[in-house]
């Protein structure tokens, strides 16, 4: 319990997915490499003495997945902590473990979600990075999400300092305006998301959807056509109304659809282009 990933929350972490590819009795991880990136990065920004070597980290994976006998959809968290009993500023020893559970479809993908704007404020890059996936952070989203389900709602969406739109506590939020697909820009407070960057490339290159990176404000969100939010664990959700205003016809639209399909056509290795991203954990190569 002294433990400076106890005490102080210096714990780095990443949720990844794993998808069924029923065709080559195969479990693929999704966009492994760029999670083992973003891990990195967060342990140099917490400064980790001794980071584990990244062919560890897959290899441990690629066991835990075997030995869990999981060959379906799973979502997994690999996380890398400061261990011992150190002060505040202690680097090491680093401890590192990874849980992998089975993971069926989420029904709020097909149905979509209401939404509402926080309250709470948005930790600042300045303050505690979001741009780093550290477990202390998300006490910033817990307790907006705390504030959303008392409320009633099954989501919530936060805002910067100076009132652009963010974040949710897990995942990142596109709005569709004019047919265009509209996000926050990596200035506003957010994670930089791995799912975003997928949902940016492929409706640009699948789908030739225009997408703007920018800030956007509460009221844009009311003033969206669709709107929907995207992250590794969430994958897609609709979001049908925000602050009890509904977007559209209050159902998931036409582009958010589109989306979607892309995105888990990518996943599944239906874009053979896009196979790259997949990363075998069964029978195929050493991953
Ligand atoms: N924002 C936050 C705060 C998150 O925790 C996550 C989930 N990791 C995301 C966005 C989505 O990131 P990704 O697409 O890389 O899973």
């Amino acid at each position: 319990m002294l433990t400076p990933a106890f005490k102080y929350g210096a714990c780095t972490f990443e949720g990844l997915r794993g998808y069924q590819d029923a065709a080559l009795k195969e479990v693929h991880v999704f966009r492994l490499r760029e999670h083992l990136d973003r891990l990195r990065f967060s342990m140099h920004v917490m400064r980790f003495d001794d980071p584990p070597p990244d062919e560890a980290m897959r290899r441990a994976l690629r066991e835990l997945i075997r030995a869990n006998r999981i060959a379906g959809d799973c979502h997994i968290r690999l996380m890398v902590w400061v261990d011992g009993d150190g002060e505040q500023t202690a680097t090491g020893p680093i401890g590192w473990g990874m849980a992998a559970l089975p993971r069926d479809a989420d029904p709020r993908v097909r149905e979509g979600i209401h939404v509402a704007v926080s309250s709470w404020t948005r930790i600042g890059d300045n303050a505690m990075p979001p741009r780093i996936k550290v477990t202390a952070n998300y006490n910033n989203g817990r307790l907006s999400g705390l504030q959303a389900k008392t409320d009633g709602y099954g989501g919530v969406i936060l805002l910067t300092a100076s009132g652009h739109v963010s974040e949710t506590p897990g995942a990142c939020v596109f709005i569709v305006r004019e047919g265009r697909l509209i996000t926050p820009s990596h200035t506003d407070d957010i994670l930089e998301s791995i799912t975003r960057a997928t949902v940016l490339e492929l409706a640009r290159d699948e789908l030739g959807i225009a997408a703007e990176e920018r800030p956007i404000a509460r009221t844009e969100l009311y003033a969206a056509e669709e709107a929907f939010l995207c992250g590794s664990g969430n994958e897609i959700q609709p979001i049908l109304s925000v602050d009890r205003l509904k977007l559209g016809d209050g159902q998931p639209g036409p582009v958010t659809r589109r989306v979607q399909q892309v995105y888990f056509d990518a996943v599944r290795g239906a874009l053979p282009a896009r196979r790259g991203w997949l990363t075998p954990m069964l029978g195929g190569a050493a991953p």
